[in-house]
């Protein structure tokens, strides 16, 4: 029977009926014009309710994936930044609401779910996912099995500390890997070069208009041979790629699968990330390793969300 899967951004709700085998049978997406819990469960409600008009089926149970950290198996967002919430019961406010059991899981693990059931994770057991866009995520699956950790936290590639007592990062610690290589803070790292007069390059590209910046902007500063833009670059793509690495020596995954809007749009930081984990992991830890992109885009959250049902 399918099922109903539910992608909870920071400025959109989508809502998709997905069969068995995670093929989207109708989908709907709406903004989200407030941001109060009782105001984005309505949101999420209506557009249920779209894409269950629009597909004519029953669903046994809806699947919700969001961005924040969410308390294991409560349904309770902990901290959702993009949303400004804290402590926040969705799953026990979206099953009221809709009148089907409710799974919230991170935007993450659903996913990597999506991309293990339904993309490029197929038919492997072991795989690690990391995604590298406004922010730097990654998720575990050992034996067909998400690894959640004791606190539903595992896999937080981004805080992995790369330079104790470095950049403040978005969580409140210093020297996570996510200050120097997510996209946010490679825009920030960018723009504090603009500002400061120190890259002719970005100048010129973005006209020496600060809002124009973006990790692609970055990347042609680099490749142009900027140094300030390249030393922020290059670091980011070390960073990553011995990161990543030293996950696979850790992990021993049969597929590593890379995706998110930076690495998708960002060849020259994919290029490290994959000479990194070819020259840093160990030799016996990528013996039997692929390395692929994500297939399922921006529907991956949305698939995995309703195959987790
Ligand atoms: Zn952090």
């Amino acid at each position: 029977m399918p099922t109903l899967g539910i992608d909870l951004g920071g400025t959109n709700a989508r809502a998709a009926v997905v069969d068995e085998q995670g093929r989207i049978l109708s989908s709907a997406k709406l903004p989200l014009a407030e941001r109060s819990p009782a105001a984005v469960v309505e949101v999420i409600a209506l557009a249920a309710a779209e894409a269950l008009s629009e597909a004519r089926v029953e669903v046994r149970g809806c699947g919700v994936g969001a961005a924040g950290q969410i308390h294991r198996d409560s349904g309770v967002l902990a901290v959702a930044p993009n949303l400004g919430w804290r402590n926040v019961p969705l799953g026990a406010m979206l099953t009221e609401r809709l009148g089907h059991p409710v799974r919230v899981v991170n935007d993450l693990a659903a996913a990597a779910w999506g991309e293990l059931n339904a993309g490029a994770g197929r038919g492997a057991q072991d795989v690690y996912v990391a995604f590298v866009g406004s922010g730097v995520g990654s998720c575990i699956i050992a034996n067909s099995q998400l690894v959640r950790g004791a606190g539903g936290v595992a896999g937080e590639l981004g805080h992995t500390k790369v330079i104790p007592g470095g950049r403040l990062c978005g969580c409140g610690e210093r020297g996570c890997l996510e200050a120097y290589a997510g996209g946010h803070n490679l825009i920030a790292q960018a723009r504090e070069l603009l500002s400061a007069g120190r890259s002719p390059e970005l100048a010129r590209l973005t006209g020496g208009d600060p809002a124009t910046l973006n990790p692609v902007t970055l990347e042609l500063a680099a490749e142009a041979g900027d140094p300030a833009a390249r030393e922020i670059h290059e670091r980011a793509g070390q960073m990553l790629g011995m990161g990543i690495a030293n996950m696979i020596t850790v992990l021993n995954p049969a597929r590593l699968i890379l995706g998110g809007g930076v690495l998708m749009n960002c060849p020259g930081l994919r290029r490290y990330v994959e000479e990194g984990v070819r020259a840093l992991s160990s030799t016996v830890s990528r013996e039997h390793l692929s390395i692929n992109m994500a297939e399922l885009g921006d529907d991956s959250g949305l698939i995995g969300a309703a195959l987790l049902v």
